[in-house]
């Protein structure tokens, strides 16, 4: 292999870089990137961007010398359009791009509301030109409708209660983050909210939007008209394979590989939020949507390419997840969604709080809120499957550790 394209430079794509070259591979790289900046840390831009006044060169990754350094080709602000994997070629601004070697790490794109009209003041957030200009509008007293209580919603909330805005955050379940830890400790974002001046609204689903040209008002399925200077969408993202669409790779919430995170062909792998492949630990094909999955991924995927597929190995990882709300750091791996969730620190109204998701004696997942240390005691013993048999038992095996 003398020339691999690696298209997508966030942090699965880079990490890809990186580890081309760490292993030792000494040929072309060319990195490709629908996004004009150099590749940046993503999780920042509903945290620290909104509060402050840190600006885009504070979160690259790399000095863009570093590249030039690796003899790395940057190529920003170009899509790559189509992929030929018979001629081993990708088209990008009309024009054929040859590879030996291919990752793709394209990632995934906020997912839009469609509600037939464009106004001003309604925005998504997944890049920083999206954080800038959120940013750009909420002022102490903005009144800031936030659609979706994820984890970006939340923090976007978090955010924005924190410069004085007055938040409203909708959220068409039973209750806030959900789809990430259950409704059983969804409740607990829902006091958080509540605790922080954040109007939360549960089961409200969004209709349509009001104003003229900026939008006024967010409208609900019950009729309510919600006043809004600014609206942020947060309801979930969408994974970036539309240019693969003729390739003959098998496209399915995402793009789907094997358990070595490879495509098809035997040049092609893939890493990051764009790759459903079947992940050993969690017992089915998943698609991960989490920074520390998509950077092990980028590294797997670059090592199993240099390694060729009969050499490549799988990759399993207990998925974890953190985020930041309310001064609160929030920690979760794992399964959430199955066994019960059982509190060993704490209970949910408190901080810190720490609880297992238990599966008979398995654990199968961990929640944590300030709780950094435990929660990465219960990890390993998850990780090492060792469960407990009662909460006594798990606490005093806590206890033991520290
Ligand atoms: C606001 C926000 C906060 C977050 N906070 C957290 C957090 O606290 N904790 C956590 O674990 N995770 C968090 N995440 C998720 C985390 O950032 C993602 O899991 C991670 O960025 C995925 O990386 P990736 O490299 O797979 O793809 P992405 O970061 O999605 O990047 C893909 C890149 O590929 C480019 N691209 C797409 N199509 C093409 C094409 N055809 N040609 C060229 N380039 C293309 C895109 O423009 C993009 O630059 C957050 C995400 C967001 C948006």
């Amino acid at each position: 292999m003398r020339n691999i394209v690696v298209v997508g430079a966030s942090v699965a794509g880079l990490r890809a870089v990186e580890t081309l070259r760490r292993e030792g591979f000494e040929g072309d790289i060319t990195l490709v990137s629908g996004e004009p900046h150099a590749p940046y840390d993503r999780p920042p831009l509903s945290k620290q961007i909104l509060t402050s006044e840190i600006g885009p060169a504070e979160l690259q990754y790399r000095e863009i010398d570093w590249f030039a350094q690796q003899e790395v080709t940057l190529r920003l602000g170009e899509h790559a359009e189509q992929l030929d994997v018979r001629a081993k070629r990708l088209r990008i601004g009309g024009q054929w791009l040859r590879y030996d070697g291919l990752i793709v790490a394209t990632g995934a794109r906020a997912r839009k509301l469609h509600t037939g009209r464009a106004l001003k003041g309604i925005h998504t957030l997944r890049t920083i030109d999206d954080a800038l200009a959120i940013r750009e509008s909420i002022l102490p007293g903005t009144r800031v409708v936030i659609i979706g209580a994820g984890f970006v919603g939340s923090e976007v909330a978090s955010s924005a209660a924190s410069s004085g805005a007055q938040v409203t955050l909708l959220e068409v379940a039973e209750t806030a983050m959900s789809r990430a830890v259950g409704a059983q400790l969804g409740h607990v974002f829902a006091r958080l909210h509540e605790e922080f001046g954040v109007n939360l609204v549960c089961k409200a689903r969004v209709t349509g939007f009001g104003g003229n040209d900026r939008v006024q008002f967010v409208r609900l399925a019950d009729g309510w008209e919600l006043p809004a200077d600014l609206v942020v969408v947060g309801i979930g993202v969408e994974p970036n394979t539309e240019w693969l669409s003729d390739s003959g790779l098998t496209l399915d919430d995402g793009l789907l590989c094997d358990d070595t995170l490879n495509a098809g062909p035997e040049t092609v792998y893939a890493a990051g939020d764009v790759v459903a492949w079947p992940n050993a630990w969690w017992g089915g094909v998943m698609r991960g949507e989490q920074w520390l999955v998509a950077a092990d991924q980028g590294m797997h995927a670059a090592q199993n390419l240099l390694l060729g597929r009969a050499r490549a190995r799988p990759f399993s990882t207990i998925p974890y997840f953190w985020t930041d709300q309310y001064g609160c750091r929030i920690q979760v791996a794992g399964r959430t969604d199955l066994g019960e969730a059982v509190s060993l620190i704490g209970d949910p109204s408190q901080r810190p709080f720490l609880c297992a998701y238990r599966h008979g004696n398995e654990i199968t997942g961990v929640f944590a809120i300030d709780a950094p240390r435990a929660f990465a005691t219960l990890r390993s013993r998850m990780q090492q499957h060792r469960g407990f048999a009662t909460a006594t038992e798990g606490v005093s095996a806590l206890a033991d550790a520290d």
